[in-house]
């Protein structure tokens, strides 16, 4: 092993009392690595980082800069969505006027291949991010072997030793498959966004926002598309009523949904996959895809022999300020498995640099935090769902909603309806929860959740203009209330 202590000639000023080869070494240059390590640079910090090399399907030894978003996650996954909605959009357009030809010719190899152009410079783009921020990368698998001690395993197999003041955890998660007989035929989200053909016949197990998203992708390029999940309606921790929606907007697209279904066993034959289900149904399929969650990406990282604890799930557990039970070990983002997503990734790194380098120790705030689910339409939500609110118990809450039928389609005539919802404490007046199901969702729930961080109340937002003609304006305009559900009820839906 060679032990490394001069990197480029440019970390020799030794930083600390304590002689450390590096003030702060980064395990994983995803999104939480990357915000992390510049940020911490940016407060003076000597930083390192180490990241597996890259590839569009990451395994326990590939993974690439950038991270899940940026190459297998977010990224990919919205340009496969706006590649989808072209189809039925193209479809719409007939009755404004245009003349399209009726057969539309969709070219899967072309779109792959600039998902991959754009997913490689972005890669790029991150490095060039690190290096300009005077952070060092190491090409390799990292690991702690001691409180203040990181080894990198390089391709070649040479492993590299440093020491760090504070280590970041920051390796994220991977897909896991469920343990069904032919599991090994299936594939999991990593090969769906790389596919070398656009699948005729899709089978999807999970009813989470991945499953859901990657049917909307492909029912929009004309695949069949069968989804099936365990519950009545998929998104489960969402709002029922939007789930409800969400579910008949699935259907309305083409996808045939199987709720309260689990697969039974996979096998493959001369005409595809065959999925048997536990409902004795059998399905064929080119395509098999597991959406059935994800594991932190711990197992190889050593932390037993140092004494990090982790969870039953092998999540990195953690205190407030992102600092495990070790001193000098810290953990952020989807490792930690508090709320998997990128924005809240990117927080955790901002405030842990802040904290540690910035002397200001801050708190990652996990309220409102908006989301959104890239279905075709769409569906984005913050605040609480009706179920939270209630289960909540402050109070009597009071529901109000909109459906109506997008101004678009009242000349396409397609039949698809937007819902908006906002949940209201009946003493305080404050907007709790907000949720739309229906076009541009996320693009309006970004500008909610800000009035809802600030407290906004519903007398505020019914005295804010609307913006017209728009599907925003209804949440401005949203007189009467739906309903109201004391504090001891139960949640209802109008649909
Ligand atoms: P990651 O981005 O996963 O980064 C961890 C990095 O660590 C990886 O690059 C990995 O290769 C590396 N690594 C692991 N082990 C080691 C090791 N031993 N040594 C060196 N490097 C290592 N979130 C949203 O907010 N919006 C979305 O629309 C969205 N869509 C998604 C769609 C899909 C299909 C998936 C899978 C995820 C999606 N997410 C989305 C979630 C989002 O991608 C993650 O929450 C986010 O990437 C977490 O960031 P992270 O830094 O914790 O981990």
């Amino acid at each position: 092993m060679s032990r490394k202590m001069l990197i480029d000639g440019d970390l020799d000023n030794l930083s600390g009392e304590n002689d450390y080869d590096f003030d702060l070494f980064v395990i994983g240059a995803g999104s939480g690595g990357v915000r992390a390590s510049r940020f911490s640079a940016q407060y003076g910090a000597k930083v390192g980082i180490c990241e597996l090399p890259f590839h569009p399907v990451s395994s326990e030894t590939i993974g690439g800069v950038g991270g899940t978003c940026v190459i297998r996650g977010c990224v990919p996954k919205k340009i496969l969505v706006y590649g989808a909605s072209f189809g039925p959009e193209i479809q719409d357009a007939k009755e404004y006027g245009w003349k399209v030809n009726d057969n539309i010719d969709f070219d899967w190899k072309k779109l792959l291949h600039k998902k991959t152009e754009e997913i490689v410079r972005l890669n790029g783009i991150y490095k060039r991010l690190l290096s300009n921020a005077g952070v060092k990368l190491f090409e390799g698998e990292g690991r702690i072997v001691g409180p203040n001690e990181v080894e990198v395993i390089q391709l070649d197999g040479t492993k590299l030793s440093y020491s760090a003041k504070h280590i970041l955890i920051a390796t994220g998660s991977r897909a896991q498959r469920p343990n069904i007989p032919g599991q090994e035929l299936a594939i999991t989200s990593d090969e769906a966004l790389s596919l070398e053909e656009l699948p005729k016949r899709v089978v999807i197990l999970g009813g989470g926002y991945i499953a859901v998203e990657f049917a909307s992708i492909w029912r929009g390029m004309g695949s069949t598309v069968n989804l099936i999940f365990r519950k009545e309606l998929p998104l489960r921790g969402f709002d029922d009523e939007m789930r409800a929606l969400v579910a008949r907007n699935l259907e309305g697209r083409g996808i045939i949904l199987h709720p309260q279904t689990n697969i039974t066993q996979l096998v493959k034959t001369e005409d595809g996959i065959k999925v048997t289900t536990d409902h004795g149904e059998e399905l064929m399929a080119d395509v098999v895809l597991f959406a059935t969650g994800r594991v932190p990406n711990t197992k190889r990282l050593n932390l037993q022999s140092v004494g990090v604890e982790v969870d039953k799930t092998g999540a990195v557990k953690v205190d407030e300020l992102s600092r495990t039970n070790v001193p000098s070990i810290w953990a952020i983002g989807d490792v930690t498995n508090r709320m998997n997503l990128t924005p809240v990734a990117l927080m955790e790194g901002t405030l842990f640099a802040k904290t540690v380098f910035g002397n200001e120790p801050s708190k990652p705030d996990y309220s409102n935090i908006p989301c959104a689910v890239f279905c075709i339409p769409p569906l984005s939500v913050v605040g609480l769902s009706e179920e939270q609110a209630i289960e909540k118990g402050e109070g009597d809450i009071l529901i109000f909603t909109s459906t109506f039928n997008p101004m678009k389609n009242s000349i396409s005539g397609r039949q698809e309806k937007t819902l908006m919802k906002l949940i209201v404490s009946a003493e305080t007046d404050k907007v709790i929860g907000a949720s739309m199901c229906g076009p541009d969702a996320a693009e309006i729930m970004q500008g909610i959740a800000v009035a809802m961080k600030c407290g906004a109340t519903k007398a505020q937002f019914d005295s804010t203009v609307g913006i017209h003609p728009s599907s925003a304006e209804e949440f401005v305009t949203m007189r009467s209330v739906t309903r109201r559900i004391a504090a001891s009820g139960k949640p209802k839906t109008n649909l």
